[in-house]
């Protein structure tokens, strides 16, 4: 070899080096990256931890919370609201019925015609709310209420024609916070799910909605103002006695169940023939130190419209869900640079994870994760992520969805408790409870649904498992409103003596 090719050598050979040299430090940049990213996960897992002992502390502050709220009014974080519902529907209940369910993004007007429990026709139609009405006018909101419904009454057919010369009826699902001051009457406490309508607060919503059907003309009596739950509640027992709580997991969650009249001592009302009263417990604002809260909760909190509030259903409901993870990736981003150099523009916007798309990548079955790549690429522009990645998108989905579900079932375990069907009785013949569950959490996102059930199997065991059941009662509300309405209709005498 002469001088010149060894030379040649020696340099190639220290080229080869050099950019070996670079390609490990590379590596060894990139692993350090990546296990910044397993630390930021591993941790956040821990603290979302929901052992079955945690649980069941939750579940125990549950029961000492809703004893509080119902000993006074204030008493405790959950309102414990009296919702003035005394009997629930028999089943015997009949005529045509409006009912209008505002609550979340979409709002629902339904028509019903009651004949007997397997005899209801249904006819509905769903808006979704512009967003700018959501934080504008009460008065605005409340004609475009009433305007959509005027136009639903409008298409009333042949057969579902009220006798002539009395009043439509209404039953209202309107879900947020309202204290009631009787079954068609309540002031709005506050706005939850990202309502913030400043003069509607304090004032009477069936006032609000008469006064604004009264403008456009529209004439119709509101018989019943009900929360969602209660008007699940209400539905689901229609159809199955046995029902005793509902719970709503969608945009909000909340939940209500049939207390016994006289273990509400904050009750200032004559005793209920039945002896029951329906409690709205408004159980979103629950919050216990034995919650399993982290620093991406507290944020979301923080620059939420309703800060300190709303702390259970901040970390269990739809709304939420999304937000969460979205904000782990973007902690990744940042500290780990897990999606490279430059943190993706798009994922600094808050709300744009949706929880519909967490779960349609948490779902993903294609052995490469192709679900997770389309939205990563549509909605957070991100692309060229590695199957390992997509795999850890996948845990934060996992880790916040059963967190979510594993707390919603202590929840339900902390009502069970307060009305002693936790456990069977022992000499005593097994009583069923069924909880009516509605909201598009619950109906749609499978994974969440059975984590749910797993962790109320393991909470009551087997025996008592089998005598409680967790029901989907697709829209008992709107049905539950029409029905609460149709028992406290200004007709119902005369129906009833003829
Ligand atoms: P609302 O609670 O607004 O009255 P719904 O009960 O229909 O209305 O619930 C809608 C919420 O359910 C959405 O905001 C979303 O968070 C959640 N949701 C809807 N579809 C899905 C889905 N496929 N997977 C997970 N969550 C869903
Ligand atoms: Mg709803």
């Amino acid at each position: 070899m002469g001088k010149v090719a060894v030379a040649a050598a020696v340099v190639c050979a220290a080229a080869v080096s050099a950019g070996a040299v670079l390609v490990v430090r590379h590596r060894m940049r990139n692993s350090g990256k990546w296990a910044k990213a397993m630390d930021i996960l591993r941790e956040f897992e821990d603290r979302c931890g929901t052992p079955i002992a945690k649980l069941r502390q939750v579940a125990d502050a549950m029961t000492v919370e809703m004893h509080a709220g119902l000993a006074s009014d204030g008493g405790s974080k959950l309102k414990m609201l009296i919702s003035y519902v005394d009997n629930l529907p028999t089943g015997d209940e009949t005529g045509i019925f409006y009912a209008l369910d505002l609550g979340g993004t979409n709002f629902r007007v339904l028509r019903v015609k009651l004949g007997g429990a397997d005899n209801v026709k249904k006819e509905f139609t769903e808006v979704s709310i512009p967003s700018h009405l959501m934080t504008g006018t009460c008065e605005d909101l409340f004609d475009f209420i009433a305007g959509e419904l005027a136009k639903f009454v409008a298409t009333e057919g042949e057969d579902m024609h009220i006798t002539a010369g009395t009043q439509r009826e209404l039953g209202f699902t309107f879900s947020f916070p309202v204290k009631q001051s009787s079954i068609a009457g309540g002031t709005l406490v506050r706005w939850t799910k990202g309502f913030n309508i400043e003069d509607a607060v304090g004032q009477d919503v069936v006032d609000e909605l008469t006064k604004a059907m009264e403008r456009i003309g529209l004439d119709m009596r509101v018989s019943a103002l009900v929360n969602d739950t209660v008007g699940t509640l209400a539905g689901g027992r229609y159809s199955n006695t046995n029902v005793i709580a509902a719970v709503i997991l969608g945009t909000g969650t909340n939940a209500a169940y049939v207390e016994r009249a006289n273990a509400i001592p904050k009750w200032q009302g004559l005793l209920p023939k039945s002896g029951e009263m329906v409690i709205n417990m408004e159980w979103g604002n629950f919050r216990s130190s034995h919650l399993p809260l982290t620093e991406f909760d507290e944020n979301l909190d923080n620059a939420s419209l309703n800060p300190g509030e709303q702390i259970f259903e901040k970390i269990i409901s739809g709304m939420y869900l999304g937000e969460i993870v979205r904000r782990v990736l973007l902690k990744m981003a940042k500290e780990a640079e897990f999606f490279g150099e430059t943190v993706p523009l798009k994922l600094e916007t808050q709300f744009v994870l949706r929880t519909p798309d967490m779960s349609a990548m948490h779902h993903d079955s294609t052995p490469d994760l192709k679900v997770v790549a389309t939205k990563l690429k549509d909605i957070l522009e991100i692309s060229n992520t590695s199957l390992k990645m997509r795999r850890v998108i996948v845990e934060v989905c996992e880790t916040v969805a059963t967190r979510g579900a594993r707390l919603s079932a202590a929840g339900i375990l902390g009502i069970l408790k307060k009305i002693g069907r936790d456990t069977i009785k022992e000499g005593e013949e097994p009583q069923k409870s069924v909880i009516a569950m509605d909201g598009g959490l619950f109906e749609h996102y499978t994974k969440f649904r059975k984590a749910m059930q797993t962790a109320m199997d393991e909470l009551l065991g087997e025996e008592a498992s089998n005598n409680i059941l967790i029901e989907l009662s697709n829209d008992g509300s709107g049905l539950g409103a029409a029905l609460l309405a149709a028992s406290h209709s200004q007709y119902r005498e005369y129906i009833e003596s003829t």
